[in-house]
């Protein structure tokens, strides 16, 4: 048993909860190894909606998380992310 109906929150959603920015369902840090994961191939045609999405949580976090090094919130966000392989 582990608590229930979370103001409505799916379970198995692994939405962030702020401020603190941790998995609202498995407590790692947001995004955790499950979101990511649901990320990656939520986006995987639209990497660049991925980079703007990831962003803009990005920039939220960082005003709530304010003591975090900006470098190591960059990395958590969106260093993550696979580099799009090169053309040339
Ligand atoms: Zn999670």
């Amino acid at each position: 048993m582990t608590g229930g109906d979370e103001a409505g929150r799916l379970p198995g959603e692994h939405a962030p909860v702020t401020p603190d920015w941790a998995c609202g369902s498995c407590g790692e840090d947001w995004p955790c190894a499950t979101k990511r994961t649901r990320l990656l191939d939520e986006y995987q045609v639209d990497r660049a909606s991925l980079s703007v999405y990831l962003g803009s949580c990005l920039a939220a976090a960082s005003q709530d998380l304010r003591t975090a090094p900006v470098a190591s919130l960059r990395d958590r966000f969106i260093g993550w992310v696979p580099r799009s392989p090169r053309t040339t």
